[in-house]
């Protein structure tokens, strides 16, 4: 049944993720309802294990839910085909992943236009040098990621995520591998994007910190949501995680 809210870049309903063998089976997650309005900035925060990667891999379709859908804007992805769904990733979702993930034989330029490459897709020049100039490498563009700093290549990542001009950006821990400072500075990207160009994003974070740039935080335990506070600060992110702590120590 389609199912069209077009104010949502992405809708999950009663998203399952069960892995392991029928006699052991492992339920990453256990039935997650969840939106993402357009323009907005989610973290999503929970226990080690709790099913936080799970939840953002199956709905960028790099896993596939053991039941349940996904909807990007109106396009559900449980009815697309392996090659569709691969198009759909690399044209209208953008992944960081807190290992970066640069290619280190690509120069910056290349590995920023490695997505649209590969979709055979002409790249936007104009697109590019805007996308460039405001993540700060129009300097960088012929080196290669050993020769940037930590901050810098996840700022490589971003933009080749933001290349393809994605209605969502994933993050999967983004500042994990990242000082304070620097990790400011990727924050305050991400927090500018949204602001500025109305993109979607959803970061998984263990950081009280990283999590009050956003909008509204998600938390997850034992493969469900538990709590959905909009506006929270650091100081009630942290209290929000210490109480999950003392329950599970229960
Ligand atoms: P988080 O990101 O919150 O730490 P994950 O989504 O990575 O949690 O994992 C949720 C649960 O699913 C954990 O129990 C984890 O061990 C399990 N899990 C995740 N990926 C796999 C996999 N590929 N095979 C088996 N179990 C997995
Ligand atoms: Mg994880």
């Amino acid at each position: 049944m389609p199912f069209p809210q077009d104010h949502h870049a992405v809708r999950v309903e009663q998203l399952t993720r069960v892995y392991g063998s029928e006699r052991q089976p492992v339920t990453a997650l256990a039935g997650v309802d969840a939106a993402f309005a357009r323009g907005t900035f989610t973290a999503i925060m929970g226990p080690s294990g709790s099913g936080k990667s799970t939840l953002l891999q199956t709905a960028a379709g790099l896993d596939r839910p053991s039941s349940g859908r996904v909807w990007l804007g109106d396009t559900e992805l449980s009815g697309l085909s392996e090659t569709k769904l691969t198009k759909l990733r690399r044209d209208r979702i953008g992944f960081v992943f807190q290992a970066f993930n640069l290619l280190g034989a690509l120069t910056v330029e290349e590995n920023i236009l490695l997505p649209s490459r590969l979709s055979g897709v002409r790249p936007d020049r104009a697109w590019f040098d805007q996308v460039v100039s405001r993540v700060g490498l129009s300097e960088r563009l012929r080196h290669r990621p050993s020769e940037l700093s930590g901050g810098q290549q996840q700022r490589v990542a971003i933009a080749r995520a933001l290349a393809t001009r994605p209605d969502v950006i994933f993050c999967d821990e983004p500042t994990g591998a990242l000082d304070t400072s620097t990790a400011a500075d990727v924050l305050a990207l991400l927090r500018a994007l949204v602001d500025e160009q109305a993109q979607t994003v959803v970061m998984v974070t263990h950081d009280p910190v990283a999590a009050s740039w956003a909008d509204r935080v998600l938390v997850l335990a034992d493969g469900r949501i538990v709590q959905d506070v909009p506006q929270p600060g650091a100081t009630k992110i942290a209290e929000i995680l210490a109480s999950l702590g003392r329950r599970r120590a229960a």
